[in-house]
C-alpha cells in the first residue's frame, strides 16, 4: 500500500505570545514542531504498513527549514520524505497549499492509495487543506477520522461526531484526516533519529511540478488578508466587600441579572 502523509510545520502555539505593544505574534525563540494531529497521521500510516505491508512517505509544503519536521517523521519510521519549496510558494493560502500538494502527490506518486492529513494545523486552525486537496486530487475523503481497518481493496473507517461514531466504507485512493483521538504516536529510538538526520530529503520545487507561479502561492491565493487584530482580553472585574454571605447574594443577584443561573 502506496501511503502518503501531510505533515505542516508549526511553531509551538504553547510558547506563542503577543506583543502588547504592537498586537502581533511574537515569534522570536519560538520552537517548531510537526503539528500534532500530523503526528497522529503518521502514527497510523506506520500502523497500516505494519499490517499490510507498502511504503509511507511524508510530504511537506514549506521553507527550507521545515525539513526538521521530515526527519522528525523519519525517525518515527517513515520511509521516503519530499519538501515542496520554493520561493513561488510562499505566502499562499489554503486554496494554494492545496493546489501546490495535490499537484505534488499527482506528479510524484501517480499510483497512491491512501493520502492522511491531520484534521487541523493548531496555527493556521481552518482544518481546509486536507479536504480541498482530496477535491483538488479528485478523490473521496473522509474527515474526523479515529480507526482505519482495511478490507481488500477498500477501507472501513469510524468517523468521531459529536454523539459518538459513523462508520464509513470508502473506496482507494481516499484522503483522510485523522484526529488526536485514534492512537498515541510512537517515540523514535535514538537509533532512528541519528539515522533520520543521515537521510535524504528530497527536495521539490515549482518547475519539478510543472506550476506556474501565478496558479500557486501568493499569486495563486483567492483570500486577501485585509487586516488583523488581537481581541482585547482584559475584563472589567468586580470586587465584592462584605461577610462571605453578602458576597454570595451578590454574587447570586449579579448571575441572575445575566441569566446565567
Ligand atoms: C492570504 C493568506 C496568506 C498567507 N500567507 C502565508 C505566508 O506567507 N506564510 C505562511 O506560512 N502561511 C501563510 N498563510 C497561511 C497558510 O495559508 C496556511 O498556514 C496553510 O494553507 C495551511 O492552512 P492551515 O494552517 O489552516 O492548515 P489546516 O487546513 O488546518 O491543516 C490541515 C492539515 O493539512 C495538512 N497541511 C496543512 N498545511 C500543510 C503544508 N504546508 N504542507 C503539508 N501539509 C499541510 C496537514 O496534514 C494539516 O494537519 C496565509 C494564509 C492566507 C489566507
Amino acid at each position: 500500500m502506496n501511503i502518503i502523509v501531510l505533515i505542516k510545520q508549526v511553531p509551538d502555539t504553547n510558547e506563542v505570545r503577543i506583543d502588547p505593544e504592537t498586537k502581533t505574534l511574537i515569534r522570536q525563540g519560538v520552537p517548531s514542531i510537526v503539528n500534532p494531529e500530523d503526528k497522529n497521521a503518521i502514527e497510523e500510516a506506520l500502523r497500516l504498513k505494519e499490517t499490510v505491508g507498502g511504503k509511507v512517505t511524508v510530504v511537506t509544503m514549506g521553507p527550507p527549514q521545515a525539513d526538521v519536521a521530515l526527519r522528525e517523521a523519519m525517525a518515527m519510521g517513515v520511509d521516503e520524505s519530499y519538501l515542496l519549496t520554493d520561493r513561488f510558494f510562499a505566502g499562499a493560502d489554503t486554496y494554494a497549499t492545496a493546489k501546490t500538494l495535490s499537484t505534488a502527490i499527482r506528479h510524484l506518486f501517480p499510483d497512491f492509495d491512501i493520502v492522511l492529513c491531520g484534521r487541523q494545523a493548531i496555527d493556521g486552525d481552518t482544518a481546509q487543506v486536507g479536504p480541498q486537496t482530496a477535491e483538488q486530487l479528485g478523490i473521496p475523503q473522509v474527515t474526523y477520522v479515529s480507526r482505519i481497518e482495511v478490507n481488500d481493496t477498500r477501507l472501513l473507517v469510524s468517523r468521531v461526531i459529536e454523539d459518538g461514531y459513523e462508520v464509513i466504507e470508502v473506496g482507494m485512493p481516499a484522503l483522510l484526516t485523522i484526529v488526536k483521538e485514534a492512537n498515541k504516536p510512537r517515540y523514535p529510538s535514538i537509533k532512528r533519529i541519528f539515522e533520520a538526520y543521515n537521510a535524504e530529503v528530497r527536495s521539490v520545487g515549482i518547475n519539478d511540478l510543472g506550476l506556474d507561479g501565478n496558479e500557486v502561492g501568493l499569486k495563486g491565493s483567492p483570500t486577501k488578508v485585509v487586516s488583523t487584530e488581537t481581541p482585547d482580553t482584559h475584563r472589567s472585574g468586580e470586587v465584592f466587600s462584605g461577610n462571605p454571605k453578602e458576597c454570595a447574594d451578590l454574587l447570586i443577584q449579579r448571575l441572575k441579572i445575566r441569566h446565567l443561573i
